[in-house]
């Protein structure tokens, strides 16, 4: 068996022989790190210096995650803080978090919030250091004494389980994994779901759910062109499914999904107007005539995943009737004794995500699933601060996310400015981690590592027509 660190320097193997970077490591040999960018060492190791004989010396700042929140965080900090250096770790081989691996193929210009990103990168402050996991390659404790500030935006790593008898059945399978296959995340192309069925189930309201439904039912030219992964690209060309039902445990004034930039209101309005009007002609036999389909069951809860008579494979869903009780905050669904079978093949839960601590060297709140903090700095703990959905939970869109980092770095330059945070020891960044992550084997991509698998990528994509092409495992194997 693969150990993780094994693991992951494969992973990075992946992409950087898909750029014709990789080198096997020789036997006996530690695996080399990927060191074209000498720059953000470079200059951390001189501003350092620069500083270390006054009183005030540099700022060192690491932010763990490149999600929204850790790249709003770090360009907020450089931005208030001039004397800051700011180096961005990352447990994946790429950078962006879930604006690469969770928004939708067909949504490409949620994706330019990247330019933005990528701009931050370039600044002579800033530097990324991806394929390094903070918990295991390098732990919490080792950067609190590397840097000043440690910003935790590691996100939601996991997903919420239904926890009902039939989750185990061929054919369940968390929207999480979905979004990450058609999305490739390394490692999960082999996930091969299967979609021979003609009707899926989605078990959740969010917006999430919404964008697997229409990826499994648009049509393939308009899914061709995006950056979706080719192999989940032929999967959904040779899809069965043709009706995918959403399924929320709540009416349609609690769903979660929004449709931008339409406020509450106006999505109920349209979902009454869709609901009770009589279509048109000419719309009752487009909708007559169309191939796939997809709809909203409210007031359902899952009760049970029921199996084929082999037991292995999902032949349908069990779901109570639910009723609503309360209003306002204290609104809940109660399930009554009435239940409803639905024929399906394919069960996809998407009830959400949750994030997990990383340390034991901080607190977490096990139940909320969040790091307790105030206004981003992590409650009894100086020195450390989060944002994003490790910080207020896994909701909110991006920019959601980038108004709860900035707020965070405000949080950071208060403390600089109030004195709380100690700067008159100077800390060495990132020539510190460096020593530790090479006496440790590990193989780091930077950013300019990332630019060239971009710059891969995007020519392998237009040779196929499409904007882009990602590097996966596949490559690995060619
Ligand atoms: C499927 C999906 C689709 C979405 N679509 C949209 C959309 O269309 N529009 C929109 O505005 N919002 C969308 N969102 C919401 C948006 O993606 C989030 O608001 C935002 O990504 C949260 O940012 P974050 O940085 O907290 O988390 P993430 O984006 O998850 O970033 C966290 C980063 O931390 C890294 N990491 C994790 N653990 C470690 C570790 N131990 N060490 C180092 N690094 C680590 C992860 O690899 C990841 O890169 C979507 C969310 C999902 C799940």
């Amino acid at each position: 068996m693969r150990t993780p660190r094994a693991a992951r320097a494969l992973l990075a193997g992946v992409y950087l022989r898909g750029i014709g970077l990789h080198r096997r490591p020789l036997p006996g040999e530690e695996p080399t790190a990927l060191q074209p960018e000498p720059r953000g060492a470079a200059i951390n190791t001189q501003r350092v210096q620069g500083f270390s004989s006054s009183s005030d010396c540099a700022l060192q700042v690491c932010v763990v995650g490149s999600g929204p929140a850790g790249f709003y965080a770090a360009q907020h900090v450089l931005k208030l803080q001039k004397s800051a250096i700011v180096d961005v770790y990352e447990k994946l081989p790429v950078p962006f978090g879930l604006v690469r691996f969770g928004v939708a193929p067909d949504h490409p210009e949620v994706k330019n919030v990247i330019n933005s990103f990528t701009q931050t990168m370039h600044h002579g402050r800033c530097s990324f250091y991806g394929n390094i996991t903070v918990g295991k390659d390098i732990s919490v404790e080792e950067l609190k004494q590397a840097y000043h500030v440690v910003i935790l935006a590691y996100g939601a790593q996991d997903n919420l389980m239904l926890e009902i008898p039939g989750e185990s059945l061929h054919g369940v399978y968390s929207a999480r994994s979905i979004v990450e296959w058609y999305n490739g995340v390394p490692g999960i192309q082999n996930l091969n779901p299967d979609l021979s069925c003609e009707t899926a189930v989605i078990l959740g309201q969010g917006n999430v759910a919404l964008d697997v439904a229409r990826i499994l039912i648009s049509p393939i030219d308009l899914l061709k062109k995006t950056d979706i992964t080719s192999y989940s690209l032929e999967a959904i060309a040779a899809s069965k499914v043709k009706r995918v039902l959403i399924v929320g445990r709540r009416g349609p004034l609690q769903v979660a999904f929004t449709i931008k930039p339409r406020p509450r209101k106006r999505l109920t309005e349209l979902m009454v107007k869709t609901a009770l009007e009589k279509p048109s002609a000419k719309e009752a036999k487009r909708q007559e005539e169309a191939a796939k389909e997809w709809g909203l069951r409210f007031l359902r809860s899952p009760v049970q995943i029921l199996p084929t008579s082999d037991g292995k494979h999902v032949a349908g869903i069990r779901l109570s009737v639910n009723k609503l009780e309360g209003s306002g905050e204290s609104l809940r669904s109660i399930q009554t004794e009435e239940l409803e079978d639905v024929e399906c093949g394919l069960v996809l839960s998407s009830i959400g995500y949750k994030s997990h601590p990383i340390s034991s060297s901080f607190p977490f709140d096990n139940k909320k699933r969040v790091i307790p903090n105030h206004l981003g700095r992590v409650l009894n703990t100086p020195g450390l601060y989060c944002s994003g959905w490790v910080k207020r939970g896994p909701t909110g869109v991006i920019l959601t996310t980038m108004n709860d980092s900035f707020e965070t770095a405000e949080s950071v330059v208060k403390d600089v400015k109030s004195g709380s945070l100690n700067l008159s020891v100077p800390k060495a960044g990132f020539s510190a981690v460096q020593a530790l992550l090479q006496q440790r084997g590990v193989c780091l991509v930077s950013f300019p590592g990332w630019e060239k698998i971009n710059e891969a990528e995007l020519a392998k994509g237009a040779k196929l027509g499409k904007s882009r092409e990602k590097l996966s495992n596949q490559e690995g194997h060619d």
